[in-house]
């Protein structure tokens, strides 16, 4: 059973198509990471997910019920970590946490306990009693993250929980995210930083435009690109097309080409020396060939035609 399924999501503004027939599933103990640019869809997705958004068409299921004919349920079910930071700076860690915990129908002892337990495993014991306007981008990052957990959601949606902080703050919260998974929760993820998706995700669907463009395993999303190896070409190629020459089409599939840089996949199941062969009798001067293995940036490329960098 999926926690969470969403199915023909649709959300429109005006003429944008924000999200476009969206499906995908959340299963027990994965985190699933939602990976697309800025504008791609994400918040619009995770807004209807969590209720603050009613979707044009489609549902979402969470743990097999309907979400809108059981808001509450699902929402114990789910804890939600938005974009922007919803915490109070004049209030202390401690105060933020307690907060959410009153909200979400603690008694004040449970929510003083768990509380503690959150600032130890956010490892912001020592800045408990600091107001919150005094703590770093990444500390307030971790409460902002906290503040969801109180109720301890089966599912946890987490809305680029990373943007804005420096590497070390970003590898902190990432090993937070990897703990909670350990404990069980599952994980809804969105980000913009393909290094996330990679380290963090055991499925992954690629988003743009409001569009589901493709989903699997890193594995499964590279094997779409043939297999485990890349040919990258240093030429002048300019204004040629690579698909007109004699049978290229039939053996390679671009990934990408520049004017001095062509990247392509073998078709089929085939001996990189006989490729590499192919590769170096094309029309063109080929200054260099290099074998890679396929990254996430190139998945994206091949389904965008565009790049997808940090
Ligand atoms: P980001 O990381 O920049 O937030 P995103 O992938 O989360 O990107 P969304 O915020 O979901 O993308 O936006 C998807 C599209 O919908 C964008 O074109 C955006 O401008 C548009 N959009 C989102 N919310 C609204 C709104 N309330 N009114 C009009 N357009 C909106």
């Amino acid at each position: 059973m999926s926690l969470l399924r969403v199915q023909g999501l649709f959300k429109a503004f005006a003429a944008i198509r924000a999200v476009d027939s969206v499906s995908f599933e959340v299963r027990p103990g994965e985190i699933y990471g939602l990976l697309g640019p800025n504008g791609a869809g994400k918040t619009t997705t995770i807004s209807m997910i969590s209720g603050l958004l009613k979707p044009d068409a489609g549902e979402v299921i969470v743990a097999s019920t309907p979400f809108w004919s059981d808001p509450q349920k699902a929402k114990r079910i789910m804890g939600v970590v938005p974009q922007e930071l919803a915490i109070y700076e004049e209030l202390t860690g401690r105060e933020n946490l307690e907060f959410w915990g009153a909200m979400a129908g603690l008694s004040s002892g449970e929510a003083r306990s768990r509380t503690t337990e959150l600032l130890e495993a956010l490892t912001l014991t020592d800045r408990a009693k600091d107001a919150v306007k005094t703590y770093s981008g990444g500390m307030k990052r971790r409460i902002n993250l906290g503040c969801a957990l109180l109720h301890r959601p089966k599912l946890l949606l987490l809305d680029e929980p990373t943007v804005g902080i420096d590497p070390q703050a970003r590898l902190n919260i990432l090993e937070f995210i990897r703990n909670l998974r350990a404990s069980g929760t599952a994980i809804l993820y969105t980000t913009h930083y393909l290094e996330e998706a990679e380290l963090l995700c055991q499925r992954i669907g690629i988003i743009d435009h409001g569009r589901l463009l493709a989903e699997g395993s890193l594995k499964e999303l590279q094997d779409r690109l043939g297999g485990d190896r890349l040919f990258v070409l240093e030429a002048e190629l300019k204004e040629t097309s690579p698909d007109s020459w004699d049978g290229f089409r039939q053996r390679f599939r671009v990934i990408q080409k520049t004017e001095r840089q062509l990247v392509v996949s073998a078709i089929g199941p085939r001996d990189p020396s006989e490729c590499l062969k192919d590769l170096l009798g094309l029309p063109v001067r080929v200054e260099n060939v290099m074998l890679k293995r396929p990254s996430l940036n190139d998945v994206f490329l091949q389904l965008t035609g565009r790049e997808l960098r940090e």
